[in-house]
């Protein structure tokens, strides 16, 4: 029973346990005598149960359990209410220290922990009890006086429990291995394992209890680094090698030159970082993170230009049909004339397109294939794949990643370049990305304009309305995203359809609207998408599925419905779909009744347009959890680290590393090698991305 409740939260093992450290602390009650409780102020007794025996209650609901408790001033009534377990619990003759307050009824008990200390002691013992003073019976695990922490409790065990187990598993802890190198614990001053987690889950001070937990969150950040580095290591040279692309260079810096812009700087130090990397035959797992519009696709694609000029091919793989259509559309673009040779293979490739195209592929005659999942399957063999490009990468699992790059020769591994849209906060993409070079997009292309955001309350939507008018009267066109409703795309998919409807019969009855959400099959979609982009319907109404990638020059006005249900990432990612061509773009955030901290955010919105600092402002002020694109990864569940909260302890932790690395000649030295193991059983071999 018990043991089933722990697990519920997931502590399985002592040390799960010692982990569970509390999330608070705060002062501990006095402990004073009995004789001079005082009436209703919090106190903790150190008392030896006389008798105690459960009271037989009329009134239904209500269950008393009395005992007599004595110490040295005299003895006292103590009461439990509805605990009828106290009975059997809490031992006649044994001491115990409870904690409680005085009222009219007895001395009313919260918490109780039976103690060591021999009923012959019960009349000692003033002031603190410390760890240090314990000795092998140790002190009582409800500490009196002093700081004390708060344990969190669980749905169905109370903090009070936790805590007495917390104190069971320190005293065990003696037998902890300390997982950081000595050198590290000498040079930062942290202490041991051991007392780490004791100072932690019962400081002596507020003082030590800092440095506690600072050391258990180092010690977690070290692991977890440690263990992504060794990944990233294993990936690079312990896999089979990459073809090494010589010669292709000369064919992508000249197409370079012949774009209709410059790159800019950013761009082109992503396309140096890559191209030496392609040339090498450790496999490049690279990631380029960069906010929609930054020039992603431009860096692919002269990487993939670079493969092709080098005799090999490349796949590029995006999670929907609308994206992989869109680059299809981009590469047509951008490489008419180069003589490049590339297809589009979807779910909705007809079948003779498709065979054509397969037996294309394997003859080496199709330079760049671009697709779905569907690039995954079996029969789709490339004669020489080189080079793997993954948009949106969070979209996919790390299996079917894996399986794409196991299409090349055999003997060989693929270059790997991940893309995503969504920038996060570098301390999150040191952890969330670790085994992966992180190369960032910050700035954008020259000449881009900027999108005008607006929060409206619903009470002046038609002011929103109104705007949007007048632009598609203009000829530009516009978005309409309907509120997200969490967790269930069937009812959002019928908000957009019901929204649409209305809308064509109300504000915008001039107008050609159309309609595009996730319940759509994906011909469907591809329609939908199609006629926006033709400029058949003026007005596309939809649900977040417009988030990646939707490129539309020509659209200018989006208005966000329900708002405040939206993560600023998200809202910074879906106003990127306006505003993309030589029109000035404008973003309406309506939003509904909401509390202070959505206001805020949406403020930060609109003042704010690097994605890269607005991801800050999103983790700062909702925390990581609700970051989008690591949730997804996955990121560690640290029990102490916080980020960015430790941010510092994190830099610190990475260059201790890198130190300890040099200094042994790699993580595989005598002294690194248990450590390692450690850290890899606490988080597993590939660290998150599991
Ligand atoms: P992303 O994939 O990051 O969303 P794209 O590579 O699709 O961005 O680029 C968005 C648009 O900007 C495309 O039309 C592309 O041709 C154009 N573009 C890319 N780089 C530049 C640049 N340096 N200067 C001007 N336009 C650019
Ligand atoms: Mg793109």
């Amino acid at each position: 029973m018990l043991e089933e409740k722990a697990r519920a939260i997931g502590v399985e093992t002592i040390f799960d346990l010692l982990w569970r450290v509390p999330r608070a602390y705060g002062d501990a009650p006095e402990r004073v005598l009995l004789g001079d409780l005082e009436p209703g102020v919090s106190a903790t007794v150190l008392v030896v149960v006389n008798s105690i025996r459960r009271i037989r209650v009329r009134r239904r609901g209500l269950s008393v359990v009395e005992a007599k408790i004595a110490d040295s001033s005299g003895e006292r009534k103590a009461v439990w209410f509805n605990q009828p377990w106290i009975e059997n619990q809490v031992k006649g003759g044994a001491a115990y220290v409870m904690e409680g307050r005085l009222d009219k009824k007895g001395f009313v008990v919260s918490a109780q922990e039976p103690t060591d200390a021999g009923a012959d002691e019960v009349p000692v013992a003033e002031g603190p009890a410390r760890w240090q003073d314990a000795g092998a019976t140790g002190p009582p695990g409800l500490k009196e006086g002093g700081i004390r922490g708060r344990h969190p409790g669980s749905q169905e065990l109370r903090p009070a429990r936790w805590r007495g187990w917390a104190w069971q598993a320190c005293r065990l802890a003696g037998d902890l291995v300390e997982p950081l190198p000595s050198s590290i614990l000498e040079e930062r001053g942290l202490a041991g394992a051991v007392s780490a987690i004791r100072e932690a889950h019962f400081p002596q001070s507020e003082e030590s209890s800092v440095l506690a937990m600072a050391r258990l969150a180092y010690e977690e950040l070290f692991l977890h680094q440690a263990v992504l580095r060794r990944g990233r290591i294993a990936g690079r040279s312990g896999g089979p090698p990459a073809i090494p692309l010589e010669g292709g260079e000369a064919t992508s810096k000249e197409w370079i030159k012949g774009l209709p812009f410059e790159l800019t700087g950013d761009q082109r130090a992503a396309v140096s970082a890559i191209s030496g990397e392609l040339k090498a035959t450790v496999p490049m797992r690279r990631l380029l993170m960069g906010e929609v519009g930054s020039g992603k696709t431009v860096v692919a694609l002269e990487a993939m230009l670079h493969a092709a000029g080098s005799g090999a091919q490349s796949a590029l793989m995006a999670p929907t049909e609308v994206l992989a259509d869109q680059h299809a559309a981009t590469v047509s673009r951008l490489l008419s004339g180069s003589g490049v040779t590339f297809a589009l293979l979807t779910g909705s490739t007809p079948p003779e397109a498709r065979t054509r195209l397969l037996e294309a592929l394997a003859a080496q005659n199709l330079d760049i294939l671009i697709g779905t999942h569907a690039l995954l399957e079996d029969p789709v063999v490339f004669s020489r794949l080189a080079l793997c490009v993954i948009d949106e990468e969070h979209r996919f699992g790390v299996r079917q990643r894996g399986r794409l790059d196991r299409k090349a020769p055999a003997g060989h591994g693929a270059h790997i370049l991940h893309m995503t849209a969504t920038p996060i906060p570098r301390t999150l993409s040191l952890t969330a990305y670790g085994d992966l070079d992180v190369t960032e997009l910050r700035q954008l292309p020259a000449g881009r304009l900027p999108i005008s955001t607006r929060v409206l309350n619903e009470a002046s939507r038609a002011e929103a309305f109104e705007h949007l008018r007048g632009e598609v009267r203009g000829g530009r066109q516009a978005f309409v995203v309907c509120p997200l409703i969490e967790k269930s795309e069937a009812l959002q998919a019928r908000a957009a359809i019901e929204e649409a409807e209305r809308l064509r019969e109300t504000e915008l009855s001039e107008f050609e609207v159309g309609l595009i959400h996730g319940q759509m099959n994906s011909q469907q979609k591809a329609l939908a998408m199609l006629a926006f982009e033709d400029g058949r319907t003026d007005v596309l109404v939809s649900t977040t599925v417009i988030e990646v990638g939707i490129d539309v020059p020509n659209a200018t006005v989006m208005i966000v419905e329900g708002a405040e249900r939206f993560g600023l990432s998200q809202l910074h990612q879906l106003r990127g779909r306006v505003g993309r061509g030589r029109h000035a773009g404008a973003c309406f955030l309506i939003a509904g009744s909401s509390g202070a901290s959505s206001a805020r955010r949406l403020a930060a919105l609109a003042k704010e347009s690097d994605g890269f600092r607005l991801a800050e402002i999103d983790l700062e002020m909702r925390g990581e959890g609700e970051i989008t694109g690591v949730r997804q990864h996955g990121l560690p569940r640290f029990a102490v680290a916080r980020l960015p909260r430790d941010e510092e302890l994190l830099e610190a932790a990475r260059s201790d590393l890198d130190r300890l690395a040099e200094d042994s000649g790699g993580l595989d030295g005598p002294e690194l090698g248990p450590m390692l193991e450690l850290a890899g059983r606490r988080f597993g071999p590939e660290g998150i991305r599991r």
